[in-house]
C-alpha cells in the first residue's frame, strides 16, 4: 500500500512537472510586490527628489560637523555655497550611511593658482572611517588644462580608478558629481564580503562604471579593507595653498 502510493505520487510530480512546462504562462514570471515607492522627480536633475535627504540647501552647515572634533562644522557660508575654510580642515556629515545615491556640485574659483594637486584640490569621502583623510575618497581637483596623475585628477576614485573621460569644466564653473556608492559588506570575523563599488557621473557623465574599490583610498601604499559600519559623507579641506573651492546643492538618498 506505502510502496504503491510512493509511485502514485512519484507519476503524479513527474506528469505535473511536465504539464507546468508545457503550460507555462507569461504571469508565471511576473513579479507584482513589493511596489517600488513613487518618487517625485525634481524639475531638473540638479534638483532634489522628494525623498532627498538635503545635506545643504543654501542656507546652513547644520546637517555638518568638523571631522576632527564632531564641533559644528567651521567653514563659511554666504550667497547659498559653501566655501572650504582651510584653518580648520575636514567637515563630514552628522548622519552615516551605508549605500545611497549622492549629488553635490563644486566651483574651483576662476582666479585659481597653483598646479597639479595643489590646484583646486578638494575630495568627496563617499564613507569616512575616521579622522582626516581616512576614508574613500572621490577626488574633487582643478583638471581643466592641470596635468596630473591621472588616477588622481577629478573623477578619480583616489589613486584606484581612473576616470573614463574628463568631462571637467572652467575654473569658475560649478560642476556636478552624481553618485552610486554601494557600500562594502563585511563578515562578522571582519573580512570583505562584498567590496565597495562606485559609479560616478561627472558633469552628466559616466566617468567611474560600477568600480570596485580595492580599500579605502590611500596617499601612500597600497589600499586594504578594515571593517566598518555605516559612516559620515566627508569633504576635504586640502593643505595646499591655492584659493578654496565652494560647494552647494547636496543631497543624498540612501539605498
Ligand atoms: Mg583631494
Amino acid at each position: 500500500m506505502m510502496k504503491k502510493t510512493i509511485i502514485l505520487s512519484a507519476l503524479l510530480a513527474g506528469s505535473m512537472m511536465a504539464f507546468a512546462q508545457e503550460k507555462a504562462k507569461p504571469e508565471d514570471t511576473e513579479i507584482w510586490e513589493p511596489i517600488p515607492k513613487v518618487v517625485t522627480p525634481g524639475a531638473t536633475f540638479r534638483d532634489a527628489p522628494s525623498d532627498a535627504i538635503i545635506l545643504f540647501d543654501g542656507k546652513n552647515l547644520d546637517e555638518w560637523v568638523q571631522n576632527s572634533d564632531g564641533s559644528p562644522a567651521k567653514w563659511d557660508v554666504k550667497d547659498g555655497i559653501i566655501t572650504v575654510n582651510k584653518n580648520y580642515g575636514n567637515i563630514e556629515t552628522k548622519r552615516k550611511f551605508n549605500s545611497y545615491q549622492l549629488h553635490l556640485e563644486w566651483r574651483v574659483p576662476a582666479n585659481i593658482t597653483g598646479s597639479g594637486q595643489a590646484r583646486g584640490n578638494s575630495g568627496v569621502f563617499l564613507a569616512s572611517t575616521g579622522k582626516g583623510d581616512a576614508g574613500y575618497e572621490l577626488q574633487v581637483l582643478d583638471s581643466y588644462n592641470n596635468k596630473t596623475y591621472v588616477n588622481g585628477m577629478a573623477g578619480s576614485l583616489y589613486k584606484q580608478a581612473i576616470p573614463l573621460a574628463n568631462p571637467g569644466r572652467k575654473p569658475g564653473e560649478w560642476q556636478t558629481y552624481d553618485v552610486i556608492w554601494n557600500a562594502p559588506v563585511f563578515n562578522e570575523d571582519g573580512t570583505v564580503k562584498t567590496p565597495a563599488h562606485a559609479t560616478v557621473f561627472f558633469n552628466g557623465v559616466l566617468v567611474e562604471n560600477n568600480f570596485e574599490l580595492k580599500g579605502p583610498t590611500l596617499y601612500i601604499g597600497k589600499p586594504q579593507y578594515k571593517a566598518h559600519g555605516a559612516c559620515p559623507i566627508k569633504l576635504q579641506a586640502h593643505g595646499d595653498k591655492s584659493e578654496p573651492l565652494s560647494f552647494r546643492n547636496i543631497w543624498v538618498r540612501e539605498l
